[in-house]
Formats: structure tokens, sequence, C-alpha cells
């Protein structure tokens, strides 16, 4: 079989594609990618190429891998790539992979650099995941402490208000509720003044992250506010801090892009009104 023979050549070349059944597919279609390959028949090759990437199997799967790069089939190639690494246990035992092993050690190489790449690339999405869960819940974690602030929750409301006033939990209570209890103690804490209570320190840090990102230059409700930023214009952020707020900003767009925002209050969850709805004014 050779390019050099012109009337098989052009004999196989006039074969449609469509001639082929599934059958013949199926049980030719590793010799008619070679042939179409060879033969130089585009669309038999596509065909071929598609057809053998749904018929992988654990024995095929290291032949039709060969087979891809050599007819140059890129497509084919990653995908029986994928097939490979992800079936590598069973792969493994077949009289395929040993005797890949012993004829092609460098393709043997490729397909263990291509596993250990996929295996990077897996904790590389869990950690981008786990990364942005975190800047979904600091944003969220924003979006409750401004209702708080100026709304009021089921027991924290802003200062200025009602507090005898019944509420019903609002759509983000969860968040909320957890965000309540760390401002009830923030305000009562004794160890907050020399910085040795941890809760009061992430207390405080979300404060400072508010106003980083708080763009009410003067009628912000959110305590401290208006000194963080009066600080930040003396002395500024460091960059590691600057890193931060832009992932929180941006993870707040994603949520804000993805739910649409509901009224608070049209969701109530459980009722809580028998609760002490107390004022977030800090102590001086
Ligand atoms: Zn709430
Ligand atoms: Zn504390
Ligand atoms: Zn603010």
């Amino acid at each position: 079989m050779s390019t050099s023979s012109p009337p098989a050549a052009s004999a196989f070349r006039c074969i449609p594609p469509f001639w082929c059944t599934e059958e013949q597919m199926e049980r030719h279609g590793i010799h008619l990618l070679a042939l179409s390959h060879v033969y130089l028949v585009p669309q038999l090759k596509q065909r071929c190429t598609k057809g053998l990437a749904e018929q992988l199997t654990i024995e095929n799967a290291v032949d039709v891998l060969q087979l891809a790069r050599l007819c140059d089939a890129p497509d084919l190639y990653l995908k029986s790539m994928k097939f490979l690494s992800s079936n590598f246990k069973k792969v493994e035992e077949t009289e395929g992979w040993k005797f890949l092993q012993d004829h092609d050690p460098f393709l043997e190489l490729e397909i263990l650099q291509f596993m250990d790449e996929a295996e990077l690339r897996k904790k590389r999405t869990r950690r981008h995941r786990k990364e942005l869960n975190l800047y979904l819940q600091l944003s969220e974690a924003m979006d409750c402490l401004e209702h708080i602030c100026t709304e009021g929750c089921t027991s924290v409301g802003p200062h200025n208000k009602e507090s005898s006033h019944k509420r019903q939990p609002c759509s983000k209570f969860e968040t909320c509720q957890g965000l309540q209890l760390l401002i009830c103690h923030f305000a009562t804490c004794k160890k907050r003044a020399n910085g040795s209570c941890l809760r009061c320190k992430r207390m405080w840090q979300l404060l400072r992250l508010h106003a980083s990102i708080c763009d009410q230059p003067e009628d912000c409700r959110v305590p401290l506010c208006r000194q963080f930023k009066v600080k930040v214009q003396h002395r500024g952020d460091d960059e590691l801090w600057k890193s931060l707020v832009r992932k929180v900003v941006s993870a707040r767009a994603m949520s804000s892009l993805s739910l649409p925002k509901r009224k608070r209050e049209e969701e109530p969850r459980m009722d809580l009104s028998h609760h002490r709805v107390i004022n977030f004014m800090l102590p001086a």
C-alpha cells in the first residue's frame, strides 16, 4: 500500500464514504482510517475518525491512539488519549498496552505525561473552584452586611431604626444569621480592643473589605466605612489586600449576573420574630 500506486489510489478515492455501512465501519474502521489517510480521501478519513472515536474500548484504545498519531488525526488522538487516561487501570492490563511498552516507549511517555498534566489540570480546577467559592461567600457577606446596616435583619439593625420592629428572615439568612451573631459578639467583646480575639479580627476584616468596595461616598450606614476610606486615602492598601478586593468585586459582579436580585423580604424561611433586634452601633 503506497501513494506510488496510482490505479489503486484512484480506485480507492472513487469509493464514496457513505458506501460503508455502520457495520463495516465497526469491523474495519481501523483499516479504513489507515487507507483513507494513505490514499488521501478526506471525507472517508473524517468519517472513520468520528466512527472510531465512538467505538473506543478498553481493548482497542491503545491501537486507536497509535493509529491516530500515525494518520495525523488530532481529534481522534485527543479523544483516545482522554479515554485511555480515564480508564488507565484497565487499559494497563491489556495486550495492547504491553505491546506498546515494549515497542513504542516514546508514546508510552507521551501518555504518562498527558495523564500527569490532566491530574495537574484537575487539581488546578479544584483549587480555582475552592477559591472562587470563598470570594462568592465574601461577596454574599458584603451584601448581608449592607442589608443589616441599612434595612436591618432579624436580630441586628441600623442604630437609627426602630429596634422593636419585627422582621422575617431574609433570602440570604444563612449568611446573614452568622454575620448577625458575629456583629453581636463584636459589639460586646471585651478582648476586641487588645486585638487578641479572632472573631473580632474577622469582623474587622469584613468591615475593612466593605469600605474597600463601598461606592457610597457620604451616606453609607456601615460602621467604620468612612474611617477606613480616610485611612486608605492617607496610607493606601497593600497589594495582597487590593488583589483580594478585586476578586471579591468580580465574584460579586458574577453572582449578580447569575442570580437576579430578589427582594429579600420575598423569601421568608422561618419565623424568628420573637428575637430581640439589637442596634448595630459600635461602642467607642
Ligand atoms: Zn438578613
Ligand atoms: Zn471578640
Ligand atoms: Zn460603605
